[in-house]
């Protein structure tokens, strides 16, 4: 009996090794895929002259309404002081691709408005990192999903962690509500676009995207991760 307890706890030490080494790998592999975008985007930025905050604020200017937002918008949004946004916004505005105004309705509130200089130098193309595009291209669709579905939990993991300010993802927009139609394929809703949404439609960076509540979030948090973890 007592050789029969050794092996079974021996297995379970095992079993729980294994997860320990599966999360290691998997914190690894993340950890080398932003190291290597990391690189490519300060090679490339370097010689476009843009560092990775200057096209983080230019991206983040270029997703708000009017392409405009306040310094503090900026800075809050992107975990940066307040003093190195308007340093950045000064340095963008120099390069013509960022254009400071005062705000028509409240003249102490300065605004930094994209300029069409910097809504090109900010496009898709230049957006979109090739190479990983080009890898998840090389995942199945089912892989692709199931992709999706786990960037979202990690991006919420690392909001609650205080690694990422904004991620305008559907599962924490007032819009979204999961498990809402019979539709295996789409079974979530979103009020905005007033559509059904597929996992594979889920957005992590939406247009028009409202944050929810943290009540709201908490809700359709547990609805849309408990037809998952059963
Ligand atoms: S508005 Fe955008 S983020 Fe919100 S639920 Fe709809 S698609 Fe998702």
């Amino acid at each position: 009996m007592a050789e029969q307890r050794v092996i079974k706890s021996g297995k379970k030490s095992s079993v729980l090794q294994n997860a320990a080494d599966l999360t290691t790998q998997l914190a690894a592999g993340l950890e080398k895929i932003g190291l290597a975008m990391k690189s490519r985007t300060w090679r490339r930025e370097g010689r476009a002259g843009l560092g990775p905050l200057q096209r983080q604020v230019l991206t983040l200017l270029r997703s708000k309404p009017g392409q405009r937002a306040t310094v503090s918008t900026v800075a809050n949004e992107l975990a940066v002081r307040l003093p190195t946004a308007s340093e950045v916004i000064a340095t963008l505005e120099r390069k013509q691709l960022v254009r400071r105004r005062r705000d028509m309705s409240d003249g102490r509130i300065v605004m930094a408005h994209l300029t069409a200089k910097g809504n090109r130098s900010c496009g898709p193309s230049s957006r979109m990192p090739d190479r990983l595009a080009i890898a998840a291209e090389a995942l199945s669709a089912p892989e692709q999903v199931v992709l999706l579905t786990s960037l979202v939990k990690v991006i919420r993991s690392l909001q609650e962690q205080g690694e990422i300010t904004v991620a305008r993802m559907c599962v924490s927009c007032q819009y979204f509500h999961p498990n809402q139609h019979g539709n295996a394929d789409r079974p979530h809703h979103c009020d905005s676009l007033n559509i059904p949404l597929g996992d594979r439609s889920l957005r992590l960076d939406c247009q028009v995207y409202e944050p929810a509540s943290s009540s709201q979030v908490n809700e359709a948090w547990t609805n849309f991760t408990g037809s998952r973890t059963a």
